[in-house]
């Protein structure tokens, strides 16, 4: 995705910085926007910045997710202030343009973004040792308690109905029905296997609507790489790429995390006999997440844990073959069947978590 230079010293200028440009250039390893730091000179001192092209085929409405991350940022650095803490490090700062706005649209019909760079900090790419993952959750958990007074129902669905898993189950069986690649019938016992499971999959969203489970601020995509760990201590330290901010329940987080980072292979793996749930993982995942919520959590949320990280692999799993279905119009794939493959691992991971269950809520109860 070539821009042209012009364009990106367009957008640089728009934003409330000091100085003069020095230099910029790519940046990281980020797979949806368009990443540059910018290091300004003033005087001798340096100070770098981010700037994101916001990937608006994607993000529809860059504005309202620009409105979730400005709510969100100014309420996380108020409790960090609170806390005694640097709301400059432990938070995502967003520098607003010239005119006060929070995004800068070009030309071209872009959408720009400026944060403050985070210094003596990293991301890591994958999970090396397990010390990573529980640091992970650490940072999601602590980013999950400081919003814990924040009311998410001011938030925009940036992705509407992104976790409605009863709809998505309406759609699947729909899918189903209509089957216009005349592929259901390769594909009976997965069919079956989702709806041997739809009341598993209904019951967080049944919780939330009935009032048994609170509406969270979550963060949607709570990979690794989306946490900087301070250079120094090693510890989780701020929570970034806040693209997906939406209302929903903690339980999605927490799940999706276990979901695809404590699966023992990758999620496209043909061989089903490496798939399964790396209880050590999950403990420290466990133990991470409590200790950065710190209490915030209700006695139901907890106990709901191993639900969401089995109701999040079901939902994936049945995406899976609702686009397989489909002929695969959604997910991308790179062989045939892919999709399928990507669905069958999600099935060895549920059927896993149904056997490790008991052993599950031992290691929730350890530690809530
Ligand atoms: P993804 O593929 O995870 O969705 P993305 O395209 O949305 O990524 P980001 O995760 O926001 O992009 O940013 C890409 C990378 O840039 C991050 O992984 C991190 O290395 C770096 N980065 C982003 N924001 C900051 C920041 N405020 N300070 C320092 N580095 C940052
Ligand atoms: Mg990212
Ligand atoms: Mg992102």
């Amino acid at each position: 995705r070539e821009i042209k230079s012009e364009l990106i010293e367009k957008a640089i200028a728009q934003f409330q910085t000091e100085g003069n440009v020095k230099s910029y250039g790519r940046y990281g390893n980020g797979h949806i926007n368009d990443t540059f730091a910018v290091v300004f000179k003033e005087d001798v001192k340096e100070k770098r910045y981010i700037l994101q092209r916001i990937n608006h085929s994607i993000f529809k409405d860059p504005e309202k997710l620009m409105f979730n991350i400005t709510q969100v940022t100014s309420f996380l650095k108020e409790e960090v202030k609170k806390l005694g803490g640097d709301e400059f490090r432990e938070v995502v700062t967003v520098i607003s343009t010239r005119n006060g706005n929070s995004f800068y649209s070009d030309s071209e019909g872009s959408f720009w973004r400026m944060y403050l760079f985070i210094e003596d900090a990293s991301c890591f790419e994958q999970v090396d040792k397990p010390e990573d993952f529980y640091q992970s959750a650490v940072a999601f958990g602590r980013f999950q308690k400081l919003l814990s007074a924040f009311d998410a129902s001011g938030l925009y669905e940036v992705i509407p109905d992104f976790h409605n898993t009863p709809l998505r189950y309406e759609r699947f069986l729909q899918v189903v029905k209509e089957d216009k690649c005349n592929r259901a019938k390769e594909v009976k016992d997965e069919i079956e296997f989702f709806i041997k499971r739809k009341e598993d999959m209904e019951c967080c969203k049944n919780y939330l609507d009935e009032g048994k489970l609170p509406l969270r601020v979550t963060h949607n995509d709570t990979k690794l790489n989306n946490v900087m760990i301070d250079n120094k201590t090693g510890k989780g330290l701020c929570v970034i790429d806040l693209d997906t901010v939406m209302p929903g329940l903690s339980l999605f987080d927490f799940g999706d995390s276990i979901r695809f980072g404590a699966n023992t292979a990758a999620e496209d793996e043909k061989d089903l006999s490496k798939v399964s749930l790396d209880l050590d993982l999950f403990e420290q995942y466990v133990k991470g997440y409590l200790t950065g919520c710190e209490g915030s959590l209700t006695d139901t949320e907890i106990s709901m844990l191993p639900h969401g990280a089995k109701t999040m692999t079901l939902e994936c799993g049945m995406r899976f073959l609702t686009d397989y279905l489909e002929g695969d119009v959604y997910f991308r794939i790179h062989r045939e069947e892919h999709n399928l493959d990507r669905c069958h691992t999600q099935m060895a991971l549920v059927l896993d978590m149904e056997q490790k269950w008991n052993e599950m809520n031992e290691i929730v109860a350890k530690y809530r």
